[in-house]
């Protein structure tokens, strides 16, 4: 379905972002990585799929570098665009907004929201020009409702959801779509870290910590898993998509039901 078709997904090298673009790759996309750590696995994971695979490690709170990303990305494959772009690297940080680092602030406005911006704009007249392209936001749960000591990632998200409408309604009459995925929670590294501070502050044992941080919000009491989120996404990429524009779809075992 996706055979011809570039698609650059930020924060792929781990969790989320990784299970979007092996989702993309299974239906033929050529896939372009970022992010940090160990790249050659997931390297190897994608191009066992059968699709070619390109890496850049811009930072997502450089402009510069992801001018640079969006260039080099445009100019793999043989092709002059980047098809399908996947807004999903981001980090967290939990505390009271009067305990709040304000460098945290500044790198989660900047890596969860602002870089979306930016590889928005750098990748729109191109897919303008072809009439086609896909924008998918990794925003969250936390972009439709909000939960105490996620202030930065909570307006983050709630803004990417507000970006994602804008770009929608700005194509709204062309080949161009952007929506926005809002997981619930996913067991990657960035959860991991919340479940192992609740067990060390409650000294329970990590199963124990899961269950809890599960019962808080997720009445389904699973985790979603990064393969069906990127299920999604080839939805949102798929025909059956062309006129999806502007929503924010929870994956969320019910979280914002309540
Ligand atoms: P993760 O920590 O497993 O992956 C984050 C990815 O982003 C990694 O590849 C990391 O290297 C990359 N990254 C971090 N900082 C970066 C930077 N400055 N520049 C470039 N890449 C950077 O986390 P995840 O859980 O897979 O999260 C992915 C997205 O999904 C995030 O936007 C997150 O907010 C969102 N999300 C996660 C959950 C969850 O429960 N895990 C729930 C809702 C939304």
């Amino acid at each position: 379905m996706l055979k011809g078709k570039t698609a650059l997904v930020t924060g792929s090298t781990s969790g989320i972002g990784l299970g979007i673009a092996k989702a993309l790759a299974r239906q033929g996309a050529d896939i372009v990585l970022n992010g940090f750590g160990d790249v050659e696995g997931p390297k190897a994971e994608i191009a066992a799929l059968g699709v070619k695979v390109a890496y850049h490690g811009a930072d997502m709170s450089k402009p510069a570098e992801i001018e640079a990303m969006m260039k080099f990305a445009a100019a793999q494959f043989g092709r002059s665009r980047v098809d399908i772009l996947v807004n999903n690297a981001g980090i967290q940080h939990v505390a009271r907004i009067e305990d709040f680092p304000t460098e945290r602030w500044d790198a989660i406005i900047a890596i969860n929201l602002t870089s979306a911006f930016h590889t928005t704009r750098l990748a729109l007249p191109a897919m303008r020009a072809a009439d086609w392209g896909r924008i998918i936001n990794v925003a969250s749960a936390h972009g439709l409702v909000a939960s105490a000591e996620k202030s930065a990632y909570v307006a983050s998200k709630h803004g990417i959801v507000g970006l994602t409408k804008v770009t929608a309604l700005e194509n709204a009459t062309t080949g161009v779509t952007c929506n926005a995925i809002c997981p619930g929670w996913v067991l990657t590294p960035l959860v991991q870290k919340q479940v192992d501070a609740k067990a060390a502050a409650l000294k329970i044992s990590n199963e124990e910590a899961k269950k809890l941080l599960l019962g808080e919000k997720e009445p389904s009491m699973q985790f979603t898993t990064p393969d069906e989120l990127g299920e999604l996404a080839v939805f949102f990429c798929s025909a059956a998509g062309n006129n999806v524009r502007g929503v924010a779809w929870n994956m969320d075992g019910g979280w914002v039901a309540q």
